[in-house]
């Protein structure tokens, strides 16, 4: 079946003209959005042509508070892993392009897919995302394997990834049936941009990549194959980033209405130089997202869309990174390498040995972040953040619309605090430096009596104290 577009370019490109909210108007919208009930595509529309500097502080703040009333200090940690870098596609802006010569091509075997897990795990991950080129060679069989082979993996500590999501090119309904049924978390995939004519020229005509309406409705298709949770997003550069917003909430409308849950994550990915990619360069990159603005966009989908996860990758630089998670940003990437075998070829980054960077080739874009999970969850620790390996929902069937019902009224923080907090004990546990590990389980502790519910208080206690005397994989 082909599912229409929805999308209306003109109307959507119309909303942005002289839009500008007034300031009585602007107080109306954060108002609303501190109720934690979302905002609407009107809303929106005013709050993207904010440009006055005291504004813009408004905004931040509004979604500074919304963050931290819905997610707390909760900060979900992942990682990529990279099958393959081969591409069927010549999209301009990317390393992976067809017609970069200039990239070492490579598909893992199933092995070497073990041994990427392997470093993963050996670095205390627990969450993986599966990605790579649109290719014959990486179609749905690949990836079911690969998905297996990459849930079997078992470090010396006995500890397993506990959710793969997967970042994949569209496919058809019964292509996403046969990855539903391997238990795949969240069915990743972004539409680079909504804006149908700037699309054209990004993808060259005759690859795959180059119909727009069957990358617009993956989605749909992902939902009649039986997946529910599915994350969208844009890359951000290519087009006026307030078009891409805008059309970013109209997709999420679209599942909402016509599957009962709107999308689980929105990632934020910015172009990148790319090796062998004129087109990524600073300098020709056709819409540049500022900070600024990156900040804005950031903290108006988290006012907007309250209960959706937001993701910003190894992309941004560190600096960036720590204020973002502030405004908005719920999950993030860490220690991450963008070629297939990155890990392996970079030795074993195992917590108490620095994550040094020696240059990749295969890679799809530059990374902005070199820091090792343990640097990274060292200075979330500095910044009062709990880092969450956690995969309880998922695993406890609390997902799709069914997550959304539990989100909703604010209960994310009843099972979500403490199950952060578990992974977070395990990752001091079995992985963490010794300095990492002391000041960790200090935050532990501070933590532990910030539960008014006395109950809730000590069944957190009692599962803390029994993953220190070594039992794993406990949550709510
Ligand atoms: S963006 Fe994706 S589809 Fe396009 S060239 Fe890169 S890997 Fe291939």
């Amino acid at each position: 079946m082909r599912h229409q577009n929805f999308i209306d370019r003109d109307k959507l490109y119309g909303m942005l003209d002289n839009n500008a909210p007034t300031e009585s108007q602007l107080n109306d919208i954060l108002n609303k959005a501190r109720k934690l009930k979302g905002l609407n595509l009107d809303d929106v529309a005013k709050l993207l042509c904010v440009e006055d500097e005291a504004d813009i502080q408004k905004i931040l703040d509004t979604a500074e508070y919304c963050k931290d009333e819905i997610y707390g200090r909760r900060l979900v940690l992942f990682a990529p892993i990279y099958t393959g870098n081969a591409c069927v596609n010549n999209c301009v802006y990317c390393g992976f392009r067809r017609d970069n010569k200039a990239l070492k091509r490579k598909v893992l075997t199933l092995d070497e897919i073990e041994t990427e897990t392997l470093h993963l795990l050996r670095m205390g991950h627990k969450r993986a995302l599966l990605i790579c080129g649109e290719s014959p060679r990486n179609d749905a069989n690949y990836m079911v394997e690969a998905i297996r082979r990459c849930y079997a993996a078992k470090d010396e500590k006995g500890s397993t990834i506990r959710r793969i999501n997967v970042e994949l090119a569209p496919m058809s309904v019964e292509d996403y049936a046969k990855l539903k049924a391997e238990r795949i978390g969240t069915y990743v995939c972004f539409q680079e941009t909504y804006d149908p004519i700037e699309y054209a020229k990004f993808h060259p005509a005759g690859t795959p990549k180059a119909d727009y309406l069957y990358r617009l409705t993956c989605m749909d298709r992902a939902q009649e194959g039986g997946i529910n949770d599915v994350g969208i997003g844009v890359l951000f550069g290519l087009v006026d980033y307030r078009f891409e917003i805008l059309a970013l909430m109209e997709h999420a409308r679209h599942l909402e209405e016509d599957y009962g849950c709107g999308p689980h994550t929105v990632s934020f990915p910015r172009i990148e130089p790319a090796e062998g990619t004129p087109f990524s360069l600073p300098e020709n990159i056709p819409h540049p997202v500022s900070d600024k603005d990156f900040m804005k966009i950031i903290a108006i989908i988290r006012i907007a869309m309250p209960y959706t996860g937001i993701i910003i990758s190894t992309r941004e630089r560190p600096e960036m990174r720590d204020k973002l998670v502030k405004y908005g940003v719920s999950q993030i990437s860490a220690a991450s390498e963008t070629n297939p075998g990155g890990y392996d070829e970079e030795g074993d980054n195992t917590a108490a040995k620095p994550y040094e960077k020696t240059g990749n080739t295969g890679a799809q874009f530059t990374l902005g972040d070199h820091r090792s999970l343990d640097e990274v969850i060292s200075m979330m620790i500095d910044g009062g953040y709990i880092p969450s390996f956690c995969t309880g929902c998922y695993r406890k069937g609390r997902v799709g619309a069914d997550f959304m019902d539990l989100a909703k009224p604010g209960l994310i923080k009843e099972f979500c605090k403490p199950n952060a907090m578990f992974t977070f004990r395990e990752y001091l546990e079995d992985y963490a430096s010794p300095a990492t590990k002391e000041k960790g389980l200090r935050l532990l502790k501070e933590l532990t009596q910030t539960f008014s519910k006395e109950d809730l208080k000590k069944r957190v206690e009692g599962n803390l104290c029994k993953i220190g005397e070594g039992e794993r994989d406990l949550y709510f």
